[in-house]
């Protein structure tokens, strides 16, 4: 309780209330010792109620070891365009004192000249997964809950908990494929009101399946109410894009990333399209969070990307040609590989256990990526790395599986 305020005089540097000092008493030697001050059960008090009920996203593994392949967070093995490396060198100097543009107006601009937008329709942040966050925030939290599929980005629920959006899960299809009807509410009865949103990647991730613009628009059709959101990550390694319905479909809003078919996972770009409207939400969120989400590097270093098609079109290609090789490789080793439209494959093999081989291919300084969840702690989620850490990988897995 606050009582009057004190008497205040300055010693070593501090400020000291000369009246709450007398009423310290010093500790007697008798007196048990003091509880750890840092100890974890003593300062969670001060976290809030929101803290305490977070379960976090936990990101693939970044090993601080050389020598390691690396094929469990879905990188791109080539490296981002040369002309993307210059624009960052050519920008690294004393203009960094600056902060930069808040609205990241020249990369806007790139990416509406690439896609035929207008610079309204885009929103552009630090890695899809912000984007993403203040989509959660801004166009997913309402009173209906919101759907995504159960085998998913796991990022999904994360955000819900963090934002406290209601969602439910639908079971993907036996194949693992997402159904298109299973959002699409009752036949007769439309989904109108009862939901909060749908967003789902596409491919979806893990298991790397795509799902077709017609039934994408199948999905829209049926729920005109509800905002639609296509996480389209991966869509660069052989899917179709849904931005080209937006202007179709009020309700859509796109999710793209640079992290992937742009190889910039380290630089944190990521982007959204949609109806104005939309975007101007999340520019809302945004602006109430961080106003300068992009740096001066990220904004040059994404122009130059998105500028270089010529880089772009060929490394995705390399990327393509190399996952063909690499399925044709270990299905003739026994596995079972989902059709994949991303820069990763979803392996089983029906006699190994998944996690067992995953151990066995770290030992040999391989990494791949493992979940123990429901349904699918049998595969295997490789990323397509080049075409000799894919020799490596095939090699190793025909020792440890044959
Ligand atoms: N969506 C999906 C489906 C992803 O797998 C990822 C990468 N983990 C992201 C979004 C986020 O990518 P970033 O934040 O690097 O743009």
């Amino acid at each position: 309780m606050i009582t009057s305020p004190g008497k205040m005089t300055a010693a070593r540097g501090l400020a000291l209330d000369t009246s709450r000092q007398q009423q310290i008493t010093p500790p007697r030697c008798t007196d048990p010792p003091p509880r750890n001050p840092y100890s974890r059960q003593n300062m969670s008090r001060y976290w809030s109620a929101v803290v305490h009920g977070l379960t976090p996203y936990v990101p693939g593994e970044q090993p601080k070891l050389d020598d390691l392949v690396k094929l469990n967070t879905n990188e791109h093995p080539y490296g981002p365009s040369p002309k993307a490396l210059e624009a960052i060198r050519a920008a690294t100097s004393d203009a960094l004192r600056l902060y930069p543009d808040p609205n990241a107006d020249a990369l806007k601009a790139a990416l509406a000249k690439r896609h035929g937008l207008q610079t309204k329709q885009i929103f552009v942040g630090n890695g899809s997964d912000e984007v993403l966050a203040h989509v959660f925030m801004a166009l997913l939290k309402h009173d209906g809950p919101i759907l995504f599929p159960d085998i998913t980005y796991s990022f999904y629920p994360v955000y819900c908990g963090l934002y406290g959006v209601e969602y439910r899960t639908v079971p993907l299809a036996d194949d693992f494929s997402i159904d298109p009807a299973a959002y699409c509410g009752q036949p007769g009865k439309t989904a109108k009101n009862e939901i909060g949103g749908i967003i789902f990647p596409n491919p979806n991730a893990p298991t790397g399946r795509l799902l077709p613009l017609a039934a994408i628009e199948q999905i829209l059709q049926a729920n005109p109410d509800t905002v639609i959101v296509v996480d389209e990550a991966y869509v660069d390694f052989g899917g179709e894009t849904a931005i080209g319905l937006v202007g179709q479909y009020d309700n859509l809003l796109v999710v793209h990333t640079l992290s992937k078919s742009r190889s910039l996972a380290g630089l944190r770009i990521g982007f959204a399209v949609g109806h104005p409207d939309l975007v101007e939400a999340l520019e809302r969120v945004k602006n109430s969070f961080n106003s300068y989400p992009l740096d001066r590097l990220a904004i040059v270093g994404a122009v130059a990307a998105i500028e270089d098609d010529a880089w772009f079109q060929k490394t995705c290609a390399a990327v393509i040609a190399t996952r063909d090789t690499l399925s044709a490789d270990l299905a003739a080793l026994g596995f079972e590989i989902l059709p994949s439209a991303a820069n990763f494959i979803f392996a089983r093999h029906p006699q190994r256990d998944a996690a067992e081989l995953a151990k066995a291919l770290r030992e040999r300084s391989i990494i791949v990526r493992h979940f123990k969840l429901p349904r699918i702690d049998q595969f295997l989620r490789i990323t397509i790395g080049t075409e000799a850490e894919c020799s490596a990988l095939t090699a190793a897995l025909r020792q440890i599986a044959t």
